[in-house]
């Protein structure tokens, strides 16, 4: 056979093979053993030596180019095979994945964040390993100050623990910054509580300061009564009792009117017809002083929400430790 017609009968076979079965059969046809290419070669020692040189030459030069031809093609064969497996069909209607949900207390905090925001108050993130010195002694809980007794400390190391409430970071705030500001301060605190149905080892308080030049309790009194009307969606009544903290002077627990009963009486409020929302009162001058603060020029008021306490009369759930679980029945109602 005339190798010029082999070699375009090859390479055209060859570039038109459309699977790589076709191309195996072509790679058999004419470099098998049996091969037309293999048969030329085979007989070329039969050959006189002179066209032996001539057609050995162009007959091994052209088996190259068809093993080249041969293994280019399984290339772009196989590539467009892999893509036809690979093939999606994007019109296809998609798979449901399964929807997260965002814990109540989390949902709470945002609200939280959003209504003080609102009121010119900036969200501040703050540490939750503390020093002896913020934790007690800048709040005016010296070593053998009794108050200290009213809080189990998980202690780190003699001077280093988990921060039993946020009020800490109010002396951390006034060191770095100058008067006035508005703040909150949202965050994780620990004490070593043994966990019931209103009280976990761990929960989130939310700080709260403003300091200006004259301020008084009835700003206080104004703005946490805004805050209450926005997160309960309707008015509450308020009122502030007497109370006791170290760093406030003087000190008082802001109560609200039950939410569940409108103040007539119900299982929750104890039929008291109010609710204990917070801690709070007017800055010590001594925590001024700690911040390098003259107390005789500033003023300030400062509160301590339980943000758990704020979820569970939100949503009237009835066990803390629901918000620690991660119990999807629980989770998936919010
Ligand atoms: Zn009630």
């Amino acid at each position: 056979m005339n190798l010029k017609n082999l070699r375009n009968s090859a390479l055209k076979e060859i570039l038109g093979a459309k699977n790589l079965e076709e191309l195996e059969k072509l790679q058999i046809k004419y470099l098998g053993r049996k091969g037309e290419l293999t048969e030329i070669l085979r007989k070329l020692k039969d050959m006189a030596e002179a066209q032996r040189q001539k057609i050995g030459k162009f007959a091994n030069q052209l088996k190259w180019e068809i093993e080249g031809m041969v293994e280019k093609k399984k290339k772009e064969l196989g590539f467009l095979s892999s893509v036809d497996k690979e093939w999606v069909d994007i019109s296809a209607p998609g798979h449901k994945l399964p929807k997260g949900y965002l814990n109540p207390r989390t949902l709470v905090l945002r609200k939280v964040e959003e209504i003080f925001q609102s009121l010119g108050f900036s969200v501040i993130d703050s540490t939750e390993m503390e020093t002896d010195y913020y934790n007690f002694q800048a709040l005016n809980f010296p070593k053998d100050h009794p108050a200290r007794d009213m809080q189990d400390t998980f202690y780190l190391t003699d001077e280093i623990l988990m921060r039993t409430h946020t009020s800490p970071n109010q002396v951390r705030f006034m060191e770095k910054h100058n008067p006035p500001l508005r703040v909150i301060m949202p965050g994780k605190c620990f004490r070593r509580d043994a966990s019931d149905a209103t009280h976990d080892s761990q929960f989130y308080q939310v700080e709260g300061l403003m300091v200006d030049k004259n301020i008084s309790v009835a700003n206080f009194k104004a703005v946490i009564a805004e805050f209450f009307k926005r997160l309960f969606g309707k008015e509450v009544k308020m009122r502030l009792r007497p109370s006791y903290f170290p760093f406030t002077e003087p000190s008082f627990e802001p109560d609200i009117s039950c939410t569940f009963c409108a103040g007539s009486g119900c299982k929750i409020c104890k039929d008291t017809g109010w609710l204990e929302m917070a801690g709070a009162g007017m800055v010590h001058p001594f925590v001024f002083k700690s911040a390098g603060y003259s107390p005789y020029e500033w003023r300030g008021f400062a509160f301590g929400f339980g943000l758990e306490r704020l979820v569970m009369m939100k949503y009237k759930i009835n066990d803390i430790r629901l918000l620690n679980f991660g119990d999807l029945r629980f989770l998936k109602q919010f």
